[in-house]
């Protein structure tokens, strides 16, 4: 298939939208300003969206206030069953929405197909989650008194996305949000906004009433502004750069909002020397290469024990020379470009730095010959601390290895960083899998595998990585009021 086709398959369809969601209606921004979106594997204009601000931002949190009261009074029931028809909706469109992923992000078409399944995960489980979502008795301290604990809906949250994912993240976000009784305005990244206007679309078909759910998007700083001031909105969510996000959990402290924080990492995969080579390879291959290796779990520092690593060096040279970088609708591509030009140069520059230290390149190294953002999958070996690679999170195609001794060393290496997202352990050793598991400072760890998120799972970092925890029944708390309720004089 060719980008043009895709394009009008997703027209047809009627999810090619490029106005904001306001209070149910489609808008265009009030100075009928827009900007550009390209697809990074062709560099061509796909469509101009309409560029909101401050004004835009303002009314749709009115909106999503407005709405707030009928929307909370709803029985869990009544919102699953609307939140089930987006779900089916989303499923029915799988192929047009996974197309247009692909368009404006560049992923392989299979990936932008399997992130559609991904985002409607999180919606299926919290529209069920929510059903089991109970408050408490407490045993009362006087012998009249009755005490409860009741789970309120906050009320407005703001939400704030990034490009990789530009689909899945937004489901899961206003998936608990929704489900637990809030209204959401969100952001999505002006990088990537189509996939999440498409979303947006379905939600109006399947009956979700207006401003319940506002989309806008345009200027970051000034909506980002408008979030963070307005004392309607009691939490924002955000996934994105840690400055970002730091910004953002500074400017929350105005009106002392709840904040939810998915950040960077800097993932460790530490491979001993009792590893299964061909698990490892597999493991690491899958996660790695997922997304261009655009994702905060990707592993960045591939520490190795000394006995495995040649070994292990050249069966992963070997896997990576399998990969296919392409256009994303070309049969076979297992790899797009990156999102832009500033990601390449990044990039450039962490390889450039670290082979100017001494680490070598066993395969790729540079841009690849189709032009434009497309980088050659790649592995350096020699890499060491201290070397911008091993300390920048670098969100792209690069496996970095690093050499170790001991075990200690490993951990030692691993809590190096300021970063506590995913880290990996590759070890046959049951003995050494929990050691070292419960030594590292990471929220989310893997044993012998690859993507290990899951709507069921809790998905959050340490340290600088975030706050709060995404998914799993976790991921209610962080858009719901506890509520102690004491009542005197009962008996
Ligand atoms: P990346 O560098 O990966 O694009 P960012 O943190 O810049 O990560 O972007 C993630 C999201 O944060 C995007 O939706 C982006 O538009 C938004 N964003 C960037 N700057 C701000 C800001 N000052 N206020 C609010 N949102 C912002």
């Amino acid at each position: 298939m060719d980008p043009q086709s895709a394009i009008a398959q997703v027209k047809r369809a009627g999810l090619f939208r490029t106005q904001g969601l306001i209070g149910g209606k489609w808008m265009d921004a009030y100075d009928g300003k827009t900007f550009e979106v390209y697809n990074p594997a062709t560099g061509e204009v796909l469509a101009n969206v309409a560029c909101m601000g401050k004004k835009e931002a303002n009314d749709a949190i009115a909106s999503a206030h407005a709405a707030f009261t009928s929307w909370s009074k709803l029985t869990t029931a009544e919102r699953s069953k609307l939140m089930r028809k987006w779900y089916d909706l989303l499923i029915a469109h799988q192929t047009e929405l996974g197309q247009l992923i692909t368009l404006e992000q560049g992923k392989p078409v299979a990936e932008g197909y399997n992130e559609v399944l991904i985002g409607a995960s999180c919606l299926e489980f919290f529209l069920e989650e929510v059903k089991h979502c109970y408050g408490d008795i407490i045993p009362q301290t006087q012998a009249d008194r009755r005490m409860f604990v009741l789970k309120q809906p906050v009320g407005v949250v703001g939400a704030i996305t990034p490009w990789n994912l530009p689909l899945a993240m937004a489901l899961r976000k206003v998936s608990p949000a929704m489900a637990c009784g809030c209204t959401v305005v969100i952001k999505p990244s002006e990088l990537t906004p189509l996939s999440a206007l498409a979303v947006a679309e379905l939600a109006l078909q399947a009956g979700i009433p207006p401003g319940v759910f506002n989309m806008v998007m345009g200027f970051a700083p000034e909506i980002g502004d408008a979030f963070l001031a307005s004392p309607k909105v009691r939490a924002i969510t955000f996934t994105g750069s840690t400055a970002v996000g730091k910004m953002l959990l500074a400017g929350a402290a105005q009106t002392v909002k709840k904040t939810s924080m998915e950040l960077g990492g800097n993932a460790p995969s530490m491979i001993f020397d009792d590893a299964d080579l061909e698990v490892t390879v597999k493991g690491l291959m899958i996660v790695k290469f997922f997304n261009c290796g655009q994702t905060c779990i990707s592993p960045n520092r591939i520490l190795v024990q000394e006995g495995i690593h040649d070994k292990f060096a050249a069966a992963l040279t070997k896997a990576v020379q399998t990969l296919r970088v392409g256009h994303g609708f070309d049969e076979g591509v297992t790899q797009g470009p990156l999102i832009n030009q500033a990601a390449l140069h990044k990039i450039e520059a962490l390889v450039e730095d670290a082979v100017s230290q001494g680490a070598k390149v066993l395969v790729g190294g540079k841009r690849h010959s189709l032009g434009l953002t497309f980088y050659e999958p790649t592995v350096l070996v020699d890499v060491t601390s201290d070397m911008l690679i091993s300390s920048t999170e670098i969100f792209g195609p690069v496996l970095a290895l690093q050499r170790f001794k001991t075990e200690e060393e490993a951990i030692h290496l691993a809590n190096d960083s300021n970063a506590g997202l995913a880290g990996y352990i590759y070890t046959e050793n049951l003995r050494r899998c929990w050691r070292v598991a419960e030594a590292i400072e990471f929220g989310i760890v893997g044993v012998n595998d690859g993507l290990i998120p899951a709507a069921s799972a809790p998905f959050g970092g340490f340290k600088q990585s975030g706050l709060g925890r995404e998914g799993s029944k976790y991921g209610l708390d962080d858009f719901l009021e506890i509520k102690y309720l004491c009542l005197g004089n009962m008996v």
